[in-house]
């Protein structure tokens, strides 16, 4: 994973120290010394993630965060809260301010490293929801969704917890139950079924439950389909960095170190219950109203209006993170003769039998559009040249070996396509150029006979 990290500190030799951990692991870093450059390097460089000193003369990190998280350019980057003062009272006012975590100065590298990737990993789907919220606002289709949004959005959670030890168990219970709804329990088995069919918003968790592996339980619960959106929040033992780094690695969303401070907590499980509820209302928001106004009603694929415009906003967030990203263009081969010998039903029960080996070929990241009558593209975001070659390349090869089957007059029909696939190369690259370079490769593709993929280099 490579990330772009904004480190603030007015110590150089602090700066330098963080700089030279993070670039020997491959990520791209960028530094102020001071909370006002900070802030404009915030919105002038998008990082995807910002390590805050809390000491600095003038603006202090607080201060400097409250801003970060007050400006709807840069609220949901991820803010760490890096402090020399290891105290609980410190986190407490950088969770208010809206820290999304915190370091202990001397930096412990692991905990550096599990906590950075674990947020940028978070940002990277938040991201993705985000661009496609803003591609629906920009086509005026969100509105009537707003509604669903939630009027106090981290009160009155429902929370699991997964506790064996009764003083913790009636501790973590009387400091939670004020403004939560919570359900205990013991025992793994039903903790699942529990998460699987109770809507949680929220699974605290004892990493050191007593006859059983929290940590299988936390993979378990990440692994399934109905519970891998619901954040996870672990009780850790003190000083067990060893498998606090393993549940990082399986994805919980955070951690309190025993034995539990009651602020810490409470202001821990806010935040969690508001990040989750901000996913679920793009999530909702996209299923409820995007879904159907930017949906080819033939295909169920996106159509070409949406594919526009994600476009735009795909290119300009690669761009300005200087991430790849893959266009791939294609066309149904002599598709107007089979319209012409078997009817128009059986050419749009091939269009929609296509449309579906295209979707089960493409990662949910991809966004397969159909572009127009017998034309489809897909954009991928974060994907070179080569890798969107092989996609295609395996699409074409499952359209031609397994014919389709048609509801009437004889057997399945056999099919072909042609695929054009390019990558943005340049700086200046614009959708237009985009879709002129792969235009001229599915037009090679045609030309040297068709049933091919063609990339186009610029
Ligand atoms: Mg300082």
């Amino acid at each position: 994973m490579t990330a772009r990290v904004l480190v603030v500190d007015d110590i150089a030799a602090n700066v330098k120290l963080l700089e030279a951990k993070l670039s020997a692991e491959y990520f791209d870093v960028i530094s102020a010394s001071n909370g006002p450059d900070g802030l404009r390097l915030a919105a002038e460089q998008k990082p995807d993630i910002v390590l805050l000193d809390v000491m600095m003369p003038g603006m202090d990190g607080f201060e400097v965060c409250r801003r970060l998280k007050s400006s709807p350019d840069t609220a949901h980057i991820p803010v760490v809260m890096v402090t020399a003062l290891d105290q609980p009272s410190d986190r407490v006012q950088g969770l208010d301010a809206g820290a999304d975590d915190f370091l202990t100065k001397p930096v412990n590298d692991i905990a550096l490293f599990a906590r950075v990737k674990s947020l940028v990993r978070l940002k990277m789907m938040t991201d993705e929801l985000r661009m496609r919220e803003a591609t629906g606002h920009s086509l005026g289709v969100t509105d009537a969704s707003e509604m669903l949004r939630p009027n106090a959005p981290e009160a009155g959670g429902r929370i699991l917890l997964v506790e064996d030890r009764e003083t913790s168990a009636r501790r973590t219970l009387d400091a939670l139950s004020g403004e939560h709804e919570l359900k205990l329990t013991a025992d793994p088995i039903e903790a699942l079924m529990l998460a699987r069919d109770g809507d949680f918003d929220l699974v605290v968790l004892s990493l050191s439950l007593q006859n059983t592996d929290g940590m299988r339980l936390c993979s378990q619960l990440k692994t399934l389909e109905s519970t891998r959106h619901t954040p996870i929040l672990a009780l850790v033992e003190e000083g067990d960095t060893k498998r606090l780094v393993r549940a990082l690695e399986i994805g919980i969303n955070d951690y309190l170190i025993r034995p539990l401070d009651r602020n810490e907590l409470l202001a821990r499980v806010k935040t969690q219950i508001k990040r989750k509820r901000y996913s679920d209302r793009l999530r909702q928001n996209l299923q409820l109203s995007l879904e159907m106004a930017i949906t080819d009603q033939l295909t169920g694929l996106y159509n070409r209006r949406y594919m526009s415009r994600h476009l735009d906003t795909q290119l300009k967030f690669a761009l300005e993170a200087k991430k790849p990203l893959s266009f791939l263009i294609m066309d149904i081969d002599f598709f107007k003769s089979i319209n012409d010998s078997h009817g128009h039903a059986i050419g749009d029960e091939i269009l929609r039998g296509f449309a579906s080996r295209l979707k089960a070929n493409v990662r949910g990241i991809d966004l397969a559009c159909r572009y127009g009558g017998e034309e489809f593209v897909v954009i991928m975001p974060e994907t070179d040249v080569a890798f969107a070659y092989a996609v295609a390349e395996r699409l074409r090869q499952n359209v031609a070996d397994v014919p389709f089957a048609i509801s009437s007059g004889g057997g399945p029909l056999t099919v072909t396509v042609s695929i054009g696939v390019t990558s943005i190369e340049r700086p200046d690259e614009t959708a237009d150029s985009i879709l002129k370079r792969a235009d001229q490769a599915l037009y090679r593709a045609k030309r040297d006979g068709r049933n091919r993929v063609v990339a186009e280099a610029a």
